[in-house]
């Protein structure tokens, strides 16, 4: 879609795309299989702006707008969930917060590190107890004890922290204080009483690491506070409208990559005398998937725009997130559809892409949870 992107974002955009097609899209079923990131690539995107996509360029990111950031998702999307969702979680919900709440100290100390395409961030909100519900089940708490913080609690199905220099956390350190009783803090991997747990055996983005985290007495320093004490929730909230226009456009980008291989097998695939693809059902799932997708991405990238317009994008996070990780799951449940029992062998891309895709519409913000957020949007425009 180029309708009315700028020469530099048309610009980004092949060179996205062509360093996907070369450094990642041929190594996803390798990443997948693995369990393992390409770091290889990893350390590549710090060149094209990928490891601090939207950190201004005065801290050292390549300060891209949204709809760049968009481009590039919706291209590692493309080419592997895992390292797309492994650079989007560093991007959107680490180096996000630390860019807009870091002090310059907290700053100068991890971003570098974060951009140096050498590890990749993490944020750790749920809980094993507590995903949707945030405000009423994080049960992680910190107690000030001198000029420290003590962190006690459990975080569940987090990404990167494996290879983290900083974990952003989400405490309660004020029991009594509702949504004002929430504070990040800045979590170093190797902290004495931080536990990082075994990967979990996921369906999906294998390659894409997602841990349990134990917190027994961690003490971190007073400075370890990110942003104001007591302004994590909204702080929460924020970070999550952010990383929904990546999500989103990770979504269109697994479709894409579906989309593409279910009209190429159609096209060489042939039953009753011809190829697949003149067969009329199988035109209609072309057809409803190049819709779908070009609607999908007209959203996203229609959130991403009022974002970078400095407008309230809350209500178009939450609608283009929903609409494009439905549409990925649809797209490749027809993509493997289209390729008949093929679709259901690992030697076919988009058994791997069903699979990975299946995250989308839970993390983030599940389906129901993004349909809540409009809901809320809709009556309060519409209160009589
Ligand atoms: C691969 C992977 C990576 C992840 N990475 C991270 C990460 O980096 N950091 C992080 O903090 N978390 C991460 N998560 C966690 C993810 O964000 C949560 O799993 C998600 O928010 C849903 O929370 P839950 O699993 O606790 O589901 P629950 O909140 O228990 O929801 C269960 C079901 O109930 C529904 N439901 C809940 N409340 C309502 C309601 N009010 N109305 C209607 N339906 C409702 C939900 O939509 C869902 O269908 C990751 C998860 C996975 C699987």
């Amino acid at each position: 879609m180029d309708f009315d992107l700028s020469p530099e974002q048309r610009m980004f955009q092949r060179a996205v795309h062509d360093f996907c097609a070369a450094e990642v899209k041929p190594y996803a079923a390798q990443v997948d299989e693995t369990g393992e990131l390409r770091w290889e690539a990893i350390r590549k995107m710090r060149d094209l702006g990928l490891t601090g996509m939207q950190v201004p360029e005065a801290d050292g990111g390549a300060g891209l707008d949204t709809i760049s950031m968009a481009i590039a998702t919706e291209a590692l999307g493309w080419a592997c969930g895992s390292t797309a969702l492994s650079v989007a979680a560093h991007n959107g919900l680490c180096c996000a917060p630390i860019a807009n709440w870091g002090t310059p100290e907290q700053k100068a100390r991890y971003l570098p590190r974060l951009l140096s395409g050498e590890v990749l961030g993490s944020l750790a909100l749920t809980e094993p107890g507590a995903g949707s519900d945030l405000a009423g089940g994080v049960q992680t708490s910190a107690r000030r004890d001198g000029d420290n913080w003590v962190i006690n609690g459990h975080k569940a199905w987090i990404t990167n922290p494996r290879y983290a220099p900083v974990v952003v956390t989400l405490v309660r350190t004020n029991k009594e204080a509702g949504t004002r009783g929430f504070s990040m803090l800045l979590v170093e991997p190797g902290t004495p009483g931080f536990t990082i747990h075994p990967a979990e055996k996921k369906m999906g983005l294998n390659g894409s690491t997602t841990h349990m985290l134990t917190f027994e007495e961690v003490r971190v320093p007073a400075d370890a506070l990110l942003g104001a004490e007591g302004r994590g929730f909204p702080q929460t909230m924020q970070t999550l409208d952010g990383g929904r226009v990546g999500i989103g456009a990770l979504g269109v980008g697994l479709a894409q990559a579906a989309f593409e291989a279910a009209v190429r097998y159609a096209q060489e695939r042939r039953a009753f005398g011809k190829p697949i693809s003149e067969h009329q059902a199988i035109q209609w799932m072309i057809a409803d998937a190049a819709l779908e997708i070009e609607a999908a991405r007209l959203m996203v990238y229609r959130a991403a725009w009022l974002k970078d317009q400095g407008r309230d994008f809350s209500k178009a996070a939450a609608m283009g997130k929903l609409m494009a990780t439905e549409v990925a799951e649809r797209v490749a449940r027809n993509a493997i559809q289209i390729h008949g029992s093929y679709g259901y062998s690992r030697e076919y891309p988009v058994e791997r892409i069903y699979r990975d895709q299946r995250l989308m519409t839970i993390g983030e913000g599940t389906s129901e949870i993004q349909r809540l957020v409009i809901a809320r949007h809709v009556l309060r425009e519409m209160a009589l």
